[in-house]
């Protein structure tokens, strides 16, 4: 496909701008794409009723290339008429696409597989660029989107209704129907995957999307968005608007809206929650955490502390689940010296540098968090084992919101690091004497997004497996996150809604049940008089 550099408008709409305007993003090809910092700097398109555009917005917010700090691209905030218009294109387009056959919406989602696995690297790049990830973790963040793109080309079962005979001649069926136009709203550490979490299943299940990627991140969602145009998503099926509160605003209040899917921090999700499902719409909100490794003296301590450092630092610890807190049980509190040693073996720098380990922070004010959240963990008494903060880099290195991996150790419930999502490579360490009391601290915290376990006892795996109280649960395995087969189960404070993203609850929360009894009799009908009581017979 020619890939446009700049696009005019053919709707005429009022808010479209037809000046030629270079995107980045879109000027990328499969095999052409950013692979240093050094980009000149794009406009983030919108899209709305198959046009990708420049927004007319006079507020505009800065895309920070995380390594660096230089803007490397401006994101609108989207006007009023144009989220207007976001809306209205997916109401319009419902009628029409709820109505398409499944085999041909089934065949969209297999092209766009295709596309997805043939710009994989093309995605991952600007992942790097914008978000700071290394380049292969950027692909992982692909990979996982993908599994879920992939398992809605399955859609043709997991849409099979059901049906019975329920007396004679009488039969009740039930089929599943879309809801109309979805709203996704996404956060900036998986660029990729949060967005293709949802859109995927939102279109195979004959919605409708209006989706907000993440200000900080918008560019992998706009390729995708791209290759679903391409794969032959029709126009006004999938929308693209950008912004802050008033985006989201606007997704919660307008009644063409029916659903909302939400993933990021606590504030916004509980308010996106309670404010849409008092009007009425179907919500799931995936929120914060802060992910218990608890580790038993019979463990494997080689795996063990391969897997922590893995699970604590990938991602410069920017994962809703990645390890934040070990819980060390007994003597393997003398195992800590070791994680530190291996730590500091890990490579911190561009995410365009093969030997780099981990990238930056998002943006400084994250890092300005983290290191105050560090600061405080010493004045409140724990002890900084190894300090990431002050990390020497070259220019241009030295101005990006670099954190090497810092390990906190003596630290307790009470202390800021320990009750704070800090989203940072800083891993805490509680000391316990039991496994009893570390299954307690983990029972106790208010978040349930995932835990792991290192043993090599099946007894105390079992007992652990029954008595946690988290939706994801890892035995040996530091970040159990499920396949899309499944379902992402975060629970308590990490989870507000009833139906999780992905798997059968996804296409649950994706669809409404309608059942339909009919009668069309084999004999022929003798007159009686008509029943005015209730069926009695059973
Ligand atoms: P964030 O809450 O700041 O932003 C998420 C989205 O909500 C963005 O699109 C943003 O524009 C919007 N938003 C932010 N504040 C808002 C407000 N007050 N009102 C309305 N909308 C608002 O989250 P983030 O910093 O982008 O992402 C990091 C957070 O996401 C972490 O807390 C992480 O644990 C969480 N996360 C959770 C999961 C999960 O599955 N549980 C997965 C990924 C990330």
């Amino acid at each position: 496909m020619m890939i446009p550099r700049s696009i005019k408008s053919t709707r005429g709409l009022k808010c479209f701008n037809t000046q030629a305007i270079k995107y980045l993003s879109l000027n990328s090809t499969t095999t052409s794409y950013p692979k240093s910092h050094k980009v000149e700097k794009y406009i983030t398109p919108s899209f709305i009723n198959n046009e990708f555009f420049k927004s007319k917005s006079t507020t505009w917010y800065d895309i920070h290339d995380p390594a660096t700090n230089e803007v490397i691209s401006e994101v609108p905030q989207s006007t009023a008429e144009e989220l207007d218009e976001a809306i209205e294109s997916a109401h319009k387009a419902f009628d029409e696409w709820k109505n398409v056959s499944i085999i041909r919406r089934q065949g969209i989602a297999f092209k766009f597989v295709e596309l997805l696995k043939a710009n994989w690297d093309r995605l991952a790049a600007m992942i790097v660029l914008e978000q700071g990830k290394t380049f292969p973790d950027a692909k992982g963040d692909v990979l996982r989107g993908l599994q879920v793109a992939e398992a809605s080309c399955n859609i043709t079962n997991d849409m099979m209704g059901s049906v019975l005979e329920v007396a004679t001649d009488m039969e009740t069926k039930m089929i599943r129907e879309p809801l109309g136009v979805v709203a996704s709203i996404c956060p900036f550490n998986f660029p990729a995957m949060v967005p293709l979490w949802s859109i995927p299943l939102i279109l195979v299940t004959g919605n409708t999307a209006v989706i907000k990627p993440s200000e900080r991140v918008p560019g992998a969602a706009m390729i995708i968005c791209e290759l679903l145009k391409e794969a032959g998503v029709p126009a006004g099926v999938l929308n693209i608007v950008h912004g802050k509160h008033d985006t989201v605003n606007k997704l919660i209040e307008d009644p063409r809206i029916k659903a909302l899917t939400f993933v990021g921090g606590d504030k916004a999700g509980k308010y996106i929650y309670e404010k849409g499902t008092a009007l009425g719409k179907r919500v799931q909100s995936n929120m914060g955490a802060k992910n218990h490794l608890i580790v038993l003296p019979d463990a494997d301590k080689k795996q063990f502390i391969n897997a922590v450092n893995g699970a604590a630092f990938g991602a410069a610890g920017q994962r809703c689940m990645a390890i934040s807190v070990l819980v060390t049980v007994g003597k393997t509190k003398e195992w800590v010296k070791e994680i530190v040693e291996d730590a500091k073996k890990l490579r911190v720098g561009s995410g365009f540098d093969e030997s780099s380990d981990l990238g930056p922070l998002v943006n400084p004010s994250s890092l300005a968090k983290a290191e105050e959240i560090i600061e405080d963990s010493i004045k409140q008494g724990a002890e900084v084992l190894l300090d990431g903060r002050n990390p020497s880099l070259e220019a241009p290195y030295d101005k990006g919101n670099f954190l090497f991996p810092t390990v906190i150790n003596g630290v307790k419930p009470g202390m800021r690091c320990y009750d704070e999502e800090i989203f940072a490579p800083v891993l805490s360490i509680v000391n316990v004497d039991t496994f009893d009391e570390a299954i307690s601290l983990v029972n106790s915290n208010r978040y349930g997004n995932g835990v792991a376990l290192f043993t090599t006892s099946g007894n105390q795996s079992q007992k652990f497996v029954k008595n946690i109280a988290c939706g994801q649960v890892g035995v040996n395995v530091p970040i159990p996150v499920p396949l899309p087969m499944f379902s992402f189960t975060g629970n308590k404070g990490s989870f507000l809604g009833d139906l999780n993203f992905y798997g059968k609850a996804g296409i649950t929360f994706l669809t409404q049940p309608k059942t339909i009894t009919t009668l069309w009799r084999t004999d022929e009908f003798e007159y009686v008089t008509p029943s005015t009581s209730m069926p009695v017979q059973h």
